[in-house]
């Protein structure tokens, strides 16, 4: 069980990731939030990080779902043109309605493949997938046959991404 974070669990820790992310000297940030300079240093360097890479997607996230909607609100307004049009018999109008609707369609499709690309974990660079194949090309180091047979195995797993 790790330490709890004294920086973490502080209710201004948005201020002090800001004030570290702006780059202010650890040291006046501890003294600033009545922090010890140990626990702001660790913070800063074990834990700011992640922060900062969960802001981001969240923010990604944020703007994706606002484009979508944005996206949306066209295609609607497309698909009421396009039924107006046909009512009254305007094609021109009608055709460009179309076409609009087309290309919303395809905008959609792509920020919803974006946003659906998130959870994708790539097997080749997950820590737990290099602690495996370590383990086990380590374990058949006394059986050369194997161990060549394996390493060649996982070289072609590993060259596919
Ligand atoms: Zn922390």
């Amino acid at each position: 069980m790790p330490r709890r974070c004294t920086v973490c669990d502080h209710p201004e820790r948005h201020s002090i990731d800001e004030a570290l992310v702006s780059g202010a000297p650890y040291r006046s940030v501890a003294k600033r939030f009545g922090l010890s300079e140990s626990a702001v240093y660790r913070h800063k360097t074990e834990h700011l990080p992640t922060h900062l890479l969960k802001a981001r997607e969240v923010e990604e996230v944020a703007h994706a779902d606002d484009l979508l909607e944005q996206v949306r609100h066209l295609q609607t307004h497309a698909l009421d043109i396009l039924e107006r049009a046909e009512k009254v018999g305007d094609l021109r109008t009608a055709l460009t309605a179309i076409s609009q609707a087309r290309g919303n369609l395809e905008l959609l499709g792509k920020l919803a493949g974006q946003l659906d690309e998130r959870p994708v974990v790539n097997l080749n660079v997950s820590t737990e997938w290099l602690e495996l194949r370590t383990v086990i090309v380590g374990a058949l180091e006394p059986h050369p046959a194997a161990h060549t047979a394996v390493v060649k195995a996982l070289g072609g797993v590993g060259s596919s991404g």
